[in-house]
């Protein structure tokens, strides 16, 4: 089902003539109300009418998320408090968190993206949706909470933790949709597994998943854990929240951008370049009708790159393909660039791992090591423990030592580089309350030289 056909099946020549009509409104709205973004454009001598479309998005700052706490809390804000309806915020762990807020408007928009995700994702009007991201200043509960009633839904606002009454409540109420992190999704399915409880029993028949990076490995067993299609929903709170962007059922790859709030470009990294459709970089995205936080051209942060092409769904929205990493998130070892995910997706084709690893990289003199715990799966885990409860120890040590060897030459063989592969038990990994997992421990000092 697609929430709005009118624009998310809208010719690309009329949808590029919208964008540029709010850009330039956007644009000159940021001048006039935001002091900070003035002084910016005037350092740089662009006035708002050197803006008048799309093509002339490059003349325009980038702006950080660095920006939104130099002006904390509301120094980017283009209304005043008085006019919000709501505020939300990042959690802010060091420093400063990230303060967004919201008017009447930006609320409607806010519904209406998460309403078109979750039709994308398979939902429909008087389907049970089971809310399970957290609520809070996070913006993924209440966003989805919106989004499903806006799209006609029965919406439980469960959010995140207790995950043996998330599995009751599923199968009580007959929940039809899930929605929360990819992490948490497998968390509840092990807690089904442990019940006792088969796929085949689960009510749920669809999963909109997002708000950290995953892979299609975690993608395959979620599907299979819980008997259900999943899709990726993809948001930063900056710009709105979830909704950003979501993938159809039909092809479930790459996600939609709602291109008609949200203009997007990818950039290279290190220069800023603008590159072509198909190319990885970095996202950056405008906002162009909210009202509270406009922002001009954000850097995300986040590693994909855009395809154009019709989908054959029906919607001429680009998709970007499933983020690869958070340049912030990107290690350097021993000089080669490695993004946690692709970690994830070298122990997709090793027989015997779950999707929960982490990564230790530590220096030794002044050679980086890179180690990776890996947990093993529980059905894995299980024959290993019969074996050596039936003193078949060889078996079961050489089982290990194959799975180990396999581990560390999928990492050569995908990232090139080597790796020394610890495997752990089933559930040994910490895992924080939303399931979000930690996926890397850097422990090198920095070298003062
Ligand atoms: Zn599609």
């Amino acid at each position: 089902m697609i929430f709005e056909p009118e624009v998310e099946m809208m010719d690309r020549d009329e949808l590029v003539e919208l964008q540029s009509a709010r850009l330039r409104e956007m644009v000159s709205r940021v001048y006039q109300r935001v002091p900070f973004m003035r002084a910016r454009l005037d350092d740089i001598g662009v006035k708002p009418s050197d803006i008048r479309g799309v093509s002339d998005l490059w003349r325009l700052p980038i702006t950080r998320k660095s920006d939104l706490r130099d002006t904390y809390p509301f120094g980017l804000f283009a209304k005043d408090k008085s006019d919000l309806l709501r505020i939300h915020a990042s959690s802010g762990t060091t420093g400063k968190p990230t303060v967004v807020g919201y008017t009447s408007a930006d609320l409607e928009v806010f519904g209406k993206v998460c309403a078109r995700a979750l039709a994308g994702g398979g939902a429909q009007p008087g389907m049970l949706l089971h809310n399970a991201y957290g609520y809070g200043l996070f913006t993924g509960g209440l966003g989805l909470h919106q989004g499903g009633e806006t799209l006609g839904m029965v919406v439980v606002p469960v959010s995140t933790g207790m995950t043996e009454r998330q599995v009751k409540l599923i199968m009580d109420f007959g929940a039809e949709v899930l929605c929360c992190t990819p992490s948490y999704a497998l968390t509840i399915a092990l807690e089904f597994a442990k019940q006792g409880i088969a796929p085949g029993e689960i009510p749920l028949r669809y999963a909109l998943v997002g708000a950290e990076p995953w892979t299609e490995t975690m993608r395959a067993e979620i599907d299979s854990r819980l008997g259900l299609r999943t899709v990726n929903i993809y948001g930063l709170s900056e710009i709105i929240g979830p909704g950003v962007s979501f993938e159809c059922t039909e092809e479930r790859h790459g996600s939609h951008i709602n291109e008609d709030h949200f203009l997007a470009e990818i950039v290279d990294p290190e220069t800023g370049a603008l590159l072509p459709d198909g190319e990885e970089g970095v996202l950056v995205i405008t906002t162009l009708t909210k009202e509270a936080l406009p922002l001009i051209r954000y850097w995300t942060g986040d590693v994909t790159s855009l395809d154009r092409a019709k989908c054959s769904c029906g919607r001429t929205l680009a998709r970007m393909a499933m983020v690869k990493g958070r340049t912030d998130d990107m290690l350097i070892v021993k000089g080669i660039n490695v993004y946690p995910s692709q970690i994830e997706a070298a122990f997709g084709g090793v027989r015997g791992l779950s999707p929960y690893y982490r990564l230790l990289v530590d220096r030794s003199g002044t050679l980086d090591q890179l180690e990776v715990e890996a947990e093993l799966s529980e059905e894995v885990f299980r024959e290993v423990t019969a074996d050596f409860l039936s003193d078949e120890i060889i078996e079961a040590d050489q089982l290990l030592r194959q799975i180990r060897e396999d581990a560390q030459q999928a990492i050569r063989e995908n990232v090139g580089i080597s790796a020394r592969v610890t495997l752990l038990e089933p559930q040994r990994l910490p895992r924080s309350d939303g399931g979000k997992a930690q996926r890397v421990v850097d422990k090198r000092k920095v070298l003062v030289s």
